[in-house]
């Protein structure tokens, strides 16, 4: 067997390594069930065991007041980009959204083939997405403000959240959902797909709040309602098993392993600010985010040179450090610093980035 390396993959991404010890074990034989996970009923009192668990645990590591659902839902980030405009804009109104990257372009070209009335009120363009916008106005009454709270492929993160008055936020965490504590009360919905801090690929999260469900129009296709899954606990049709079971495993990692939020936020501080703190250090290897916009979860920086670059992420996979090759729209290179990424990963990148400098600059 290959020796596993440090895997600085964006998503899907590296998951502790104590969760995957545990999945291979119980496989075969899902606790005393005589049956692996794969092969058990959804319906089963083992596996809502295993929801209710994830359930429960999102609410207590977000501590999420009473009136959110937690979902369990198919298909991506990508298809919440467009549930979300069909069941929260109701007749005559219209959201607010903010462009600061790929994602949030791609939520916004969603609402427009909906044709469902919609303002774009900031945006980052201008500058290639490089910073979160600072001045803009909420419109008063929007039926919602979305925006993505971490941009995976620019490398920046919103340090605060944008405050947007009664009007309810709406957010993409797919890349730092569960990195940080934060407020959930002015959040309408937050959603995530797994496969970056949560777990695998397969499964999306999506925390609602109860007046938002009410919103919903009449003529909406069964599996595009977000009351058929509330109503169901996400059990309305054949969920992904073994990706929510994964996902509970990483939430209960998170819990009781790392012990919450606050503490997980101390790592990534920590992560985060070793490596841009050696990166501003040489004139090597530049950050390609505005310092104040600089995301915590993806670490995106140019070396010299193309060249260089290819060299860089092709010895560093010599060295067991994978992943590290920019989205291939932007170039560059990226090292994506989610939760399951520890200290010393960080360390043995930033002992191979002084050599590589050392030697190439
Ligand atoms: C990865 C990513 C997505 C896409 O998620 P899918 O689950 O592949 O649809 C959307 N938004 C953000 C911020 C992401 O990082």
């Amino acid at each position: 067997m290959t020796a596993r390396i440090v895997n600085f993959n964006p998503g899907p991404a590296a998951l502790p390594l104590q969760v995957l010890e545990q999945v291979r074990d119980e496989f075969l034989n899902f606790r005393g069930s005589g049956m692996s996970i794969a092969e058990i009923s959804h319906r089963s009192a083992l596996f809502e065991q295993v929801l209710n668990d994830a359930i429960e645990r999102v609410v207590r590591l977000l501590k999420l007041p009473g009136d959110f659902k937690v979902l369990f839902l198919q298909g991506g980030a990508s298809t919440q980009f467009v549930m979300i405009p069909m069941n929260l804009i109701p007749e005559g109104s219209s959201a607010d959204y903010i462009n600061t990257g790929t994602w949030a372009t791609k939520a916004i070209k969603e609402v427009e083939i909906l044709g469902k009335p919609h303002k774009v009120i900031a945006s980052s363009k201008d500058r290639d997405f490089r910073y979160i916008p600072k001045d803009f106005q909420v419109t008063p009454g929007a039926a919602y403000l979305h925006f993505t709270s971490n941009n995976t492929i620019k490398g920046t993160q919103w340090a605060t959240f944008p405050k947007a008055g009664d009007v309810p936020l709406v957010s993409d965490m797919s890349s730092d959902i569960l990195s940080r504590p934060f407020d959930p009360k002015p959040f309408g919905l937050i959603y995530a797909g797994a496969q970056k801090n949560l777990g695998p690929a397969g499964v999306t999260i999506v925390i609602i709040r109860e007046d938002m469900l009410a919103r919903e129009p009449a003529n909406l296709p069964t599996m595009f309602r977000y009351t058929t899954h509330a109503e169901k606990n996400s059990l309305y049709n054949t969920p992904p098993c073994i990706a929510i079971y994964m996902v509970q495993l990483v939430l209960k990692w998170v819990e009781e392993t790392i012990g919450g939020l606050e503490a997980m936020e101390k790592i990534n501080r920590e992560k985060a600010g070793l490596l841009y703190g050696y990166m501003d250090s040489t004139d090597f290897y530049k950050g390609t985010a505005d310092v104040d916009s600089r995301s915590m979860m993806n670490v995106t920086f140019r070396l010299p040179t193309e060249d260089l670059e290819k060299k860089f992420v092709a010895e560093a996979q010599k060295e067991k450090l994978g992943g590290l090759k920019g989205h291939r729209s932007v170039g560059g290179c990226r090292a994506s610093l989610y939760n399951s990424i520890s200290k010393e990963a960080v360390e043995s990148l930033i002992a191979f980035m002084k050599d590589f400098a050392a030697k190439n600059g």
